[in-house]
């Protein structure tokens, strides 16, 4: 296993973090969904054995039974690795909820302190409208000189925009856990100004929430043919110079020995081949009929055609060779059972879209091309 600097924190974190939101999970007559503990102690062991530090958990995964399960497996390791788990913020309604969800928590995983705390899934809304007015940071900080929290962190779903905002203002966060990966590069440019200003930083679906972990010809189009495109896709990750470890949701002992294994290579990819990559999904993208960039400037359609979104599934098909992704995009928003998506047969010719589309983009005959080569597939 392979070592990085975790930003300023003083740790040094394993590249492969154990994700704890998918273990084995099972029903009991009674219908009530526990965490089968004998293989989550397996798995968890192997981790550590291979090398992993890093198990990161929140407060419902699992039924809200990660916590309990993983502190259970870790128990006779908890000096040796750094937890990770995550505070609710919907029940944080006084800033003395904080502290009591932490509380739970620490009851829950059977420790007296937890490594990095994270607020869960901020977005610029909580940050400005409950972290900062309730003094969360302020909180989190005394909770720290306490020892209950090692240290202060968050996980992020908003625009790189206000992933920014967040960092420039969350003075007291260290680290940062974020989604990044080949087909969601996004955060990349943020993942660096993180970095550069201290921050650790973990990533959280590499290959995709398993879209990359099928088989698929988008290595060879990368060039990369040697490599599976899980492998490729992980590695990818890895290759980023400002990402500090790659979370995995491992769901057997076979994952995990898979994962090491990446994890341990000294490169798992070039600075100068990550590039590569980069670039050539940029081009493979760039290149092909249909540039769309997913700007949304098309919308509102009147008919409520969700433009992007079809565009998206075509090019998962077209371009990158993900055909199983293109359809399942495609059938998830044509047939969603409470709103089901609008197609190109609904069109009135209107033009709004296409007056709109900076790539300036024949959208009305692409819609009906990019619909029937996926309805082919
Ligand atoms: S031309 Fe068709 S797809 Fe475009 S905005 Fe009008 S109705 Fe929607
Ligand atoms: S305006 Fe054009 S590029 Fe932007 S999302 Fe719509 S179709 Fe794609």
């Amino acid at each position: 296993m392979q070592y990085r600097k975790f930003g300023n924190t003083g740790v040094e974190i394993s590249q492969l973090g154990f994700g704890c939101m998918r273990l084995p999970e099972y029903q009991t007559e009674e219908g009530q969904w526990q965490v089968d503990q004998d293989k989550t102690n397996e798995m968890l062991m192997k981790a550590y054995e291979l090398g992993v530090n890093y198990f990161d958990s929140a407060f419902y995964y699992c039924h809200s039974n990660s916590e309990i399960a993983i502190g259970k497996a870790l128990k006779p390791i908890r000096d040796k690795v750094y937890i990770s788990t995550k505070c609710p913020m919907e029940l944080v309604k006084s800033p003395e909820d904080y502290e009591k969800t932490l509380d739970k928590s620490l009851e829950k995983l059977g420790t007296d302190y937890i490594d990095f705390y994270h607020f869960w899934s901020i977005n610029q809304k909580v940050f400005d409208e409950k972290i900062v007015p309730m003094k969360l940071m302020e909180r989190a900080l005394k909770l720290k000189e306490q020892g209950k929290i090692r240290h202060i962190s968050f996980s992020f779903h908003d625009s790189p925009e206000a992933l920014k905002h967040i960092i420039d203002h969350g003075y007291a966060m260290e680290t940062v856990l974020l989604q990044y990966n080949l087909l969601d590069r996004a955060n990349e440019e943020m993942i660096k100004y993180a970095s550069e200003k201290g921050l650790g930083v973990v990533v959280m679906g590499p290959v995709g929430g398993g879209r990359l972990a099928v088989p698929t010809e988008l290595s060879q189009k990368l060039g990369s043919g040697n490599l599976n495109t899980y492998e490729l896709a992980l590695r990818f990750v890895l290759g980023n110079p400002g990402v500090s470890c790659a979370l995995s949701g491992m769901q057997n002992t076979d994952m995990v020995i898979k994962n090491a294994a990446v994890a341990s290579l000294e490169t798992p990819m070039t600075e100068e081949k990550w590039r590569e990559v980069g670039q050539s999904m940029e081009n493979l993208k760039k290149f092909s009929e249909l540039y769309c960039t997913g700007c949304g400037y098309c919308q509102p359609c009147p008919k409520g055609i969700n433009i992007p979104r079809i565009f998206e599934a075509y090019t998962y098909h077209n371009v990158y060779g993900l055909h199983e992704l293109a359809k399942n995009t495609f059938n998830g928003y044509v047939n969603n059972e409470k709103n089901p998506g609008a197609t190109s047969e609904m069109c009135i010719n209107c033009g709004y879209c296409e007056r709109k589309c900076p790539q300036k983009l024949k959208i009305r005959e692409l819609l009906k091309k990019a619909e029937s080569a996926i309805r082919a597939l």
